[in-house]
Order: C-alpha cells, then sequence, then structure tokens
C-alpha cells in the first residue's frame, strides 16, 4: 500500500489549494477525485468567479477574505497567463433593502476602496443597467474574476510541480482510523495509507465521511444562465466596460453577473432563488422552463440590452449551511482528519484561503487566520 502524508479528498477548488499548499511545505500529499479534471458536477466547474471584498455578507469575513486575495496575486505571479481578470465590481440595489448599505459598511471597516454612486451616475458610467430613481450603487475598483477553471488548473500544475500526486477517477469510498494512521479505500479496490487527511468534498460532504456537518448542511442544484447583447448593443458589455456585478431588488431577489470571457456570453445567476435541494450523485440536470422564463423577465427589467433568451444554462451545486457560512474544522473523530465544505455559494473567492486553513488544520499548525467563525461548534455549542 502506497502511503503518504497527507491525502486530500476532492479536487475541487477548496481540494485543489489544499494538495498545493501542502506540496509548497514539503509534505507528501495525493489528491484523489471522483471524476475527471474539469468535471461539471460539483461546484467549481466554470469560467469565472467574482471576486470582491466590499463584502455585503459582512466584515467578519474580511481576515479570510484578504488572505485569499493575497493567495490568488501569487498565483497569477507564478502563471504566465491570466487567472484574474480585473474589472471592478458594481453592487446595485434599491435603497429599500441592505446590499449596498451592507457592502459600504464592510468596505469603510476594510478599508477597500469604493465609490458611492446614484442612479443617474450608474446609467452614465454602464449604461447596460437600469436604474430607477430609488436605486444606488457601490463601485469596488478592486473587485475581479478569478477564471475559475484556469486558476484551478494552474493550482494543480502548480502542486505537481511541488510534488504532489493526483489521482482522478479515484472515488474514495471508505475512510478507516487504525493503530494511530488512516486508510482510505477507493472504489475500484486501491487502498492509500495517510498520517492525516483533508475532506473537500464539497456537496458530497453532507452525505460521506463526515457525519456531524450532516444535520446543517443542504446541498441544492441551482441554474446559472448566459446571455448575448441585442445587436448593437454589445460594446455595454465589453469586458473593459463591463464589471462582475450584483443587483439586488426591491423584493430581494439576488442577480449576480460577469462579463463575457471566452466569448461565453455574459453569466447570470440569481443567488438566492431558484434553489432546490437536490443529491449531488442524482442530479437532475435539466434547467426549467418555469426558471428560465422568470430569468428570462428579470433580465427583460434590469438589462434590456440583453436578448433574454439565454443562449446556454447549466446545473451547478450550492452546500448551504444553516447561516449561509462556511465550515472549516477537524472532526471529532480524529484530530488530523479536517474538513471544508458549506460554501453557500460564495466560496470560490475564498478557497485559496480555505484549502490553506484546512490543511493546516490536519497537519495540526495553528491556522493563519481565525477559524473561529467557521467552526462546528457555533452549531453544535
Ligand atoms: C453557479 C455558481 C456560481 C458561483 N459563483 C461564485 C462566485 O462568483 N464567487 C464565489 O466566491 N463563489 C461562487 N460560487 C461558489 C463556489 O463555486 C463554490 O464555493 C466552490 O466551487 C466550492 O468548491 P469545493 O471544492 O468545496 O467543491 P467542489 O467543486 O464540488 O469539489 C468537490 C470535489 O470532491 C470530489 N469528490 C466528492 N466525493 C468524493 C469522493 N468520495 N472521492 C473523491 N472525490 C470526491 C468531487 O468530484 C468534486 O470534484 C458559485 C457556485 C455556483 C454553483
Amino acid at each position: 500500500m502506497k502511503s503518504y502524508d497527507v491525502a486530500v479528498i476532492g479536487l475541487g477548488i477548496v481540494g485543489a489549494s489544499a494538495v498545493d499548499y501542502l506540496a509548497a511545505e514539503g509534505i507528501r500529499a495525493i489528491g484523489l477525485d471522483a471524476f475527471g479534471p474539469t468535471h461539471g458536477f460539483g461546484s467549481s466547474r466554470g469560467e469565472s468567479r467574482i471576486f470582491r471584498r466590499a463584502y455585503w455578507e459582512g466584515a467578519a469575513y474580511l481576515p479570510l477574505l484578504n488572505r485569499a486575495h493575497d493567495l490568488w496575486t501569487a498565483l497569477q505571479a507564478d502563471c504566465d497567463v491570466p487567472v484574474v481578470v480585473h474589472t471592478g465590481g458594481l453592487f446595485v440595489g434599491s435603497k429599500a433593502t441592505g446590499v449596498v448599505r451592507s457592502s459600504r459598511d464592510t468596505a469603510r471597516a476594510g478599508n477597500i476602496p469604493h465609490e458611492m454612486l446614484d442612479a443617474a451616475q450608474v446609467r452614465e458610467r454602464y449604461p447596460a443597467f437600469r436604474m430607477s430613481g430609488d436605486m444606488e450603487a457601490i463601485y469596488e475598483p478592486g473587485a475581479y474574476m478569478v477564471l475559475a477553471d484556469r486558476a484551478r488548473l494552474a493550482m494543480l500544475d502548480r502542486a505537481v510541480g511541488r510534488g504532489a500526486e493526483l489521482r482522478f477517477g479515484t472515488r474514495v469510498s471508505k475512510v478507516t482510523h487504525s493503530g494511530g494512521g488512516i486508510t482510505l479505500s477507493t472504489a475500484s479496490g486501491d487502498s492509500f495509507a495517510c498520517a492525516a487527511v483533508v475532506v473537500a468534498t464539497g456537496p458530497w460532504i453532507a452525505g460521506e465521511f463526515i457525519e456531524e456537518v450532516r444535520p446543517f448542511l443542504r446541498p441544492v442544484r441551482v441554474p446559472i444562465y448566459w446571455f448575448r447583447p441585442r445587436p448593437g448593443e454589445e460594446s455595454e458589455y465589453d469586458p473593459g466596460r463591463f464589471p462582475v456585478f450584483l443587483h439586488e431588488a426591491s423584493d430581494g431577489r439576488l442577480l449576480y453577473g460577469l462579463p463575457s470571457q471566452d466569448d461565453a456570453g455574459v453569466k447570470i445567476g440569481f443567488h438566492n432563488r431558484q434553489q432546490v435541494e437536490a443529491d449531488p450523485r442524482m442530479p437532475d440536470r435539466v434547467v426549467s422552463d418555469v426558471f428560465r422564463n422568470e430569468m428570462a423577465d428579470y433580465i427583460e427589467e434590469v438589462f434590456p440590452s440583453l436578448d433574454p433568451v439565454p443562449i446556454r444554462s447549466r446545473i451547478c451545486f450550492y452546500t448551504l449551511s444553516n447561516d449561509g457560512n462556511f465550515i472549516i474544522d477537524r472532526t471529532r473523530h480524529h484530530p488530523n482528519v479536517s474538513y471544508a465544505s458549506a460554501c453557500s455559494g460564495h466560496g470560490f473567492k475564498f478557497a485559496p484561503a480555505v484549502g490553506e486553513s484546512a490543511a493546516r488544520l490536519a497537519i495540526g499548525k495553528d491556522p493563519i487566520v481565525s477559524l473561529e467563525p467557521y467552526a462546528l461548534s457555533r452549531f453544535t455549542g
């Protein structure tokens, strides 16, 4: 049986960053994933994700966000192709609701450069957005788009370059603790011995290995859509001119979106609607007409210069926790088994810091950023 210091189960963006970190530390690490390197069954697949720090979700995320930003910057410095694209971020909302104000509060708390814009200023600078007089916006010039597949593959490449071993098409079926060590058994009959494990299985974590998190997690399938500008309106959506964005309606519906990357179309999804509880092992991957029509109606309202019929749509997974926050901890059964999950639909931007944190927990090192807000004990007491 081959043996390693640490095994990382799951090579989505969190597992990729964990194995990359371990390899950088000179630790003999193996990363295992049930599927291929760019499969679309979990949460990480896609051309792009948003990175922003004027975080409406709260200033408590700032230490982890800042660490992640440093690590994205370091990854970019190691790559000879872009893995991040600086677009700026525009967060728009009705004055009656909270996203703009909460983003501003976090920006102020963290000294994050930002600018408040009224509806007329948004119309002038970003004509793609339809703005009524009761709306406002905050612009974060430092927000950017992470090129998701490219960044994750770059991390995996770097991990291999640093000495990590990776296995795809290798589903771990059992984790056994024996005499202080740990054995991983795979569905194809292989076994690996290791001293520590990082479980980074995204939406699958609710079903396997870490029993204690189950009551607090809910995997949901969510659709994502791509749109083209109407003929003659393309320039409003040029990547250099159109930022990553959030758009909150007065009834609380929250839309997010990113400029077209690799000519895929403008990518837009609901952050807090169209979520259906689902098992990632047996996902129904069809986007219903009801959902497509709801999205088309909203697009017509918000972006009149986009063709409201999506050119493409796809199902992705969120792993929701009871409070919308991540869980990064050690399992109570073994001090050398850590896990990180519950992305709650906003975890990609944090992933370099989350993977690093989970890896440090597994090998008994203090985390660089306090993990107290992410401990399971907030649910269990
Ligand atoms: C449509 C969409 C848009 C999003 N937009 C943003 C955004 O703009 N900004 C942002 O910050 N976040 C965003 N997110 C959230 C972000 O993408 C996720 O938080 C992140 O991808 C979670 O990564 P993960 O590694 O935890 O999970 P996953 O990517 O699901 O990885 C888990 C991996 O574990 C593997 N696995 C599972 N079980 C086993 C097993 N038994 N053995 C071996 N391997 C196993 C799976 O094959 C999979 O590859 C978005 C999510 C979605 C779905």
